[in-house]
């Protein structure tokens, strides 16, 4: 059977389908004769025989026959039942050919009703063309509609309905529904008409106004397009937004919002003095991704590779990771418990936040809140400030440009509150998954749907992040690196990444073991591999400018594969040129002193870089028992000094007087850097205890632990850091509190093995291991 491929055309089953034969011969070719079976085929888009591809229909079209092949310039086909359209093929002649089957109608209108309905129609159509003067003519064809589907497709090719709508009404299986859709087309028509006319009934008012709105825009869009597409140098911004208002997905509030401001705009005019801030904040809300996207199901050893590929080590925050995204899987959900990620500087923390996305497929943001003040740093300006912006969230979401990217929030415990707000509590809101869907940026003045944004805080310290934003996270520690970790990472990471961010391959530039471990040990001191990193990147621009000089530039356009694998490397680094490639002295004062001395000794101290030791030095001089303490000590820090005092004179009875005859001078350096926390007791104790005593205890011996008026030694935090920065000054004992054992399963085995660790409980433990007590 012929095959007829139209658009753009109403087709409906039993009614006429009219073309003028040009048209026809065009659709048809000249094979097709009266009396023909055809089926009608309707196109998704407009194409000419030869683009036509097996995809290019609907799947619902019409059976049938061509009436007849007039003579004066028409052509009538008469259309029979729907058909669903099982399977198609087209040969290299580009003719189509169909199986079809049958689709049935659903028999849900009254015969009655629509009789009585017609009847209508045809009444307000004959009213509506009797105002014209050809009028009368058609009266007499619409007498003959027997039924709506004859009257609708005479007159649709008046009306602007797209091929899509056209093809909606045949899709419909209710002839009830397909009565309405018809009903509906109609009026569309007779109300352009009226407007065209300026006619005007009384009748049916309130439909009719709503048809006639409708059909006005309809009207006003049709020729608007038109328009545009012909002058697309001309389309105004204003335009441009309505455009975009219509396009996005916005919510109706947004919606309503946006129209309200486009309004505004229009009205004022581009020139008027607040046009820029409508302009602006236009352009914010079009540009922002409303669309929810669909939740995606995660292949675990994918992401598991895509979080190794870039990091190494980190197992148990890999694994954590690993475990959120196969809970959201299971959960078909796009976010979960909000993370944060604490540890010294330079550990990955923000940039496995980067892989995470990656693992995810999903877009990556970071927002900094290092420094905010104010609540409308995280909330937005409302739009009567002059200046105002949207807040730092809803400024990551539109850069994202998705509605659900992976948002890290960097240095959480960097903000504070001032006169202008609390953005803690502000940034509650945007966490809370309770609330976080209807989040309201001041500036948008409208909400916001967070709920499918994945965030990551991180922090360097907790101690600074508000309790009950902390209350509502889940913390994973990022430890600081060993030297062996540090190592790896320099290898295999930092090294690949900062050669060829000069241009070099990886090849070119070799840095021997000894310089690599010495560049750890010499040059950074850090937790993390930030330093290093630094420390390479100056290295390798240093190397790059000797490459250059050496051996010119290398060939341009020489892609990866074409390098031979192994060539030997142009430069190779050793230990003592590392003065020369790092432009640096390097970094000494980490080692712990040699010279041991009465009075003073090695502590550890947690810092926000991650471990250090310092050295509490305690010195007699002539006085009266007056007591002096130097180095930015805190409240805490001072209170451990009374501590120490105290035990020590309980413990020594003999030479407690010491203390009275003598000044007392306790001080811990750096003096510039402030200090504070429990952990120097059992420190302070002991450097007390050698002053009195004149018994010196051995800077490689270090220790922590917070002490009680008993002489018990507490449990304190930072263990890992600290024993990794005791093994990197060249401590090679230390003492923790006995309750702190647990925490040595997190200490590196090389660190453990280089140190004796020796547990205490109390101070008495200490002062006999260091010779200071019997
Ligand atoms: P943080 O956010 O913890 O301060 P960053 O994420 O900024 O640290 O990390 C600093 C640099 O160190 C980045 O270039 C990062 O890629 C690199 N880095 C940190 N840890 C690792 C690791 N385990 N493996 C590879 N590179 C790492």
């Amino acid at each position: 059977m012929k095959v007829l491929p139209l658009y753009n055309v109403l087709v409906l089953p039993n009614s006429n389908i009219y073309f003028q034969t040009q048209a026809f011969r065009a659709i048809a070719g000249n094979n097709v004769y009266q009396g023909d079976d055809v089926t009608l085929l309707i196109m998704k888009e407009q194409q000419t025989r030869e683009e036509i591809t097996e995809d290019s229909f609907y799947p619902i079209g019409v059976e049938g026959k061509i009436e007849e092949i007039s003579g004066e310039g028409y052509v009538i086909i008469k259309t029979g039942r729907r058909i669903n359209v099982n399977e198609i093929a087209i040969n290299e002649n580009h003719e189509i050919f169909v199986e079809t089957s049958v689709r049935e109608d659903i028999k849900d209108l009254n015969i009655n009703e629509a009789r009585q309905k017609l009847y209508e129609i045809k009444t307000d159509l004959k009213e509506l063309l009797s105002r014209f003067r050809w009028g009368s003519i058609m009266e007499n064809y619409i007498d003959q509609y027997t039924s709506i589907e004859e009257a609708a497709s005479v007159l649709s090719s008046w009306i602007s309905i797209t091929n899509e709508e056209r093809y909606a009404v045949l899709e419909m299986d209710s002839e009830k529904e397909r009565f309405e859709a018809l009903e509906k087309i109609i009026y569309e028509y007779a109300e352009v008409t009226k407007v065209t006319t300026d006619a005007h009934t009384a009748q049916q008012q309130d439909y009719q106004k709503l048809y006639k709105e409708n059909a006005l825009k309809k009207q006003i869009d049709y020729l608007q397009k038109e328009l545009d597409e012909m002058h697309p140098e001309q389309v105004t911004e204003v335009r441009k937004f309505e455009l975009k208002i219509q396009e996005s997905e916005m919510n109706e509030e947004a919606r309503r919002e946006a129209t309200k401001v486009l309004n505004r705009l229009k009205n004022d005019g581009e020139h008027s003095s607040e046009s820029g801030m409508l302009y602006d904040y236009l352009d914010f809300v079009t540009g922002l991704s409303w669309k929810k996207e669909q939740p995606e199901l995660i292949d675990l050893d994918e992401a598991e590779k895509v979080l190794s590929e870039e990091h190494f080590g980190m197992k148990k925050v890999k694994e954590r990771i690993i475990q959120q995204i196969a809970v959201m899987n299971l959960k078909r959900k796009q976010s979960g418990s909000i993370i944060v990620f604490v540890g010294a500087p330079g550990t990955g923390k923000t940039s496995i936040g980067k892989s995470i996305a990656k693992a995810l497929h999903r877009k990556y943001v970071r927002v900094s809140l290092g420094g905010v003040k104010d609540e409308a740093d995280i909330r937005g300006h409302r739009r009567t400030y002059i200046g105002a912006m949207p807040g730092r969230i809803m400024d990551g979401i539109s850069k994202a440009g998705v509605s659900n990217p992976v948002m890290v929030l960097d240095e959480i415990d960097k903000l504070s509150s001032s006169y202008n707000g609390d953005p803690a509590s502000a940034l509650l809101e945007v966490l809370d998954p309770e609330q976080n869907n209807t989040f309201t940026d001041h500036y948008m003045n409208v909400p916001y749907d967070l709920s499918d944004v994945l965030f990551i805080c991180t922090a360097n310290t907790l101690d600074t992040i508000p309790a009950p934003l902390l209350n509502r996270m889940e913390v994973i520690q990022f430890q600081g690196y060993t030297p062996l970790e540090k190592f790896q990472i320099a290898e295999k990471h930092l090294l690949p990444k900062a050669l060829s961010s000069v241009g070099l391959q990886s090849g070119d530039v070799k840095v021997t073991d000894e310089a690599m471990e010495t560049i750890i040990s010499d040059y950074t001191r850090e937790g993390g591999v930030r330093g290093l990193k630094k420390r390479l990147d100056t290295l390798c621009r240093i190397a790059a400018v000797k490459f250059v000089r050496e051996n010119g530039v290398p060939e341009a356009n020489v892609s990866d594969e074409e390098t031979p694998e192994k060539t030997e490397p142009k430069i190779i680094v050793t230990k003592d040129e590392l003065r020369e490639y790092l432009d640096m002295h390097a970094l000494t004062h980490n080692k712990v002193k040699d010279e041991a001395k009465p009075g003073v000794v090695t502590g550890l101290a947690w810092t926000q870089v991650g471990g250090e030791i310092l050295y509490i030095e305690t010195l007699f001089t002539k006085g009266e028992g007056k007591l002096n303490v130097t180095g930015q000590l805190g409240d805490v820090m001072k209170e451990s000094v009374q501590i120490a005092l105290s035990v020590v004179k309980a413990r020594f009875p003999e030479l407690a007087s010491k203390f009275k005859e003598n000044d007392l001078h306790i001080h811990v350096p750096d003096g510039s850097t402030p200090k504070d926390g429990p952990s120097a007791g059992i420190t302070m104790t002991t450097a007390l205890a050698s002053l009195v005593t004149g018994h010196p205890v051995s800077p490689h011996i270090g220790m922590t632990g917070e002490i009680s008026l008993e002489g018990t030694v507490n449990a304190i935090g930072g263990l890992p850091e600290k024993l990794m920065a005791a093994e990197r000054a060249g401590v090679t004992k230390v003492f923790i509190p006995k309750d702190n054992v647990e925490d040595l399963r997190d200490v590196a085995t090389e660190v453990k093995d280089k140190l004796e660790i020796v547990p205490v409980e109390y101070v008495e433990d200490v002062l006999r291991a260091v010779g200071i007590m019997e």
